[in-house]
């Protein structure tokens, strides 16, 4: 049967889920539910999801933002490495406005470093390939997807002249720090569904067995999303504390089994800083030993001169990843902080619960 991607948004199906949910929630006592995914809360604010859940049934953002968890030593080693001569710094758009310690990237670019956006990896290759006697860098953010690419990438081979920044983090792990810091408050998550497509469902069987509480994934639609929203009431209201895949069109059970070897040949991880947040265990994509002489950190000299601030001393950005507060809460949200002059990394990407609130703040 073929696709019809317009039946996600179907007005129809969404009403009845909603009606769905009215029903399930109306026996139920006030309750959270977290989503980890930046794309989520774009969708969820774009499309009004949230006007259509009842008052008690909040679904709040936590850590879902590539570019907003990356901490802020990792982008100065980032801008370190763009101002040393004949060194080029290759990235993601997103992440180039994002503040660090003395400036963004964009700022050091206006300074004389040379940064180079990229729209995948594999664009790398081509400028490394192209210049030779350059020396490349790519500086690699996001999660287990871009990962996934960057493995697949270095397991190929690479050119001698073009080398890694590795800044990805690893989702799982978080959501530990995230029940810790919500004491136990939170009944339920929506995983990403890009991340899990990598992963498959499996890394988050402790959410069940540690913490009993259930877990969805969800696509980017709003169907995909009620339909999840839908799932874990239920599961919530019967007691019940699996972790089902609500979004089976695009991913399988048990993710991309060939993304996951490659990742396990080039990446180990350890304990790693999500910025402003904590270090959490295991979550930080380092390089294998055997790819030392691809890791920028091993090979150039990349330690600012100088020590990393995280951010700004009014910004909540920290407290809006992890679903403490809203942006509304800062008071520098739509007064001094805008995407066109963002304190902090929430503001800045279209990810970032801060952007995506102030874009549709016409949206209740
Ligand atoms: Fe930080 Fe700006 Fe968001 Fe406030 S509105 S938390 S300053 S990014």
């Amino acid at each position: 049967k073929k696709f019809n991607p317009d039946a996600f948004k179907d007005r129809e199906i969404v009403n009845k889920l909603a009606q769905e949910i009215k029903l399930i929630a109306a026996q139920m006592a006030p309750l959270k539910i977290m989503h980890i995914c930046g794309g989520h809360e774009n969708a969820i604010v774009r499309y009004a999801i949230r006007q259509f859940l009842p008052a008690h049934i909040k679904v709040i953002a936590g850590p879902g933002c590539p570019v907003c968890v990356c901490p802020v030593e990792s982008i100065d080693e980032a801008i370190t490495l763009a101002l040393l001569p004949k060194v080029t710094l290759l990235t993601f758009g997103d992440i180039l406005r994002v503040p660090a310690t003395n400036s963004s990237l964009e700022e050091a670019r206006v300074n004389g470093g040379s940064v180079k956006v990229v729209y995948s990896p594999l664009d790398a290759i081509k400028f490394a390939q192209d210049s030779p006697q350059q020396t490349f860098v790519f500086f690699s953010v996001g999660f287990e997807t871009t990962a996934a690419g960057i493995a697949g990438l270095i397991h190929s081979g690479v050119p001698k002249n073009l080398f890694f920044l590795i800044a990805n983090r690893y989702m799982p792990p978080v959501l530990k720090l995230l029940m810790e810091v919500h004491d136990d408050s939170l009944q339920g998550f929506l995983l990403a569904g890009h991340a899990t497509a990598i992963t498959g469902l499996g890394v988050y069987d402790f959410m069940r067995d540690e913490f009993k509480l259930p877990c969805a994934t969800a696509g980017f639609e709003p169907v995909d999303i009620l339909l999840a929203i839908r799932e874990l009431l239920t599961l919530i209201k019967n007691d019940q504390h699996q972790v089902i895949n609500c979004y089976s069109r695009v991913i399988k059970n048990e993710g991309n089994l060939k993304a996951q070897q490659c990742l396990k040949e080039v990446f180990d991880l350890i304990p790693g800083v999500w910025r402003g947040i904590d270090k959490v265990e295991d979550s930080a994509y380092v390089l294998k030993d055997k790819y030392a002489f691809l890791d920028a950190r091993k090979q150039l000299a990349c330690k600012p001169p100088y020590s990393p601030q995280a951010h700004h001393p009014s910004c909540l950005c920290h407290r809006v990843m992890l679903g403490e507060v809203e942006p509304q809460d800062c008071k520098l949200f739509k007064k001094a902080c805008t995407p066109s002059k963002p304190f902090g990394p929430c503001m800045v990407s279209p990810e970032g619960t801060c952007h995506v609130r102030y874009s549709y703040s016409e949206i209740k």
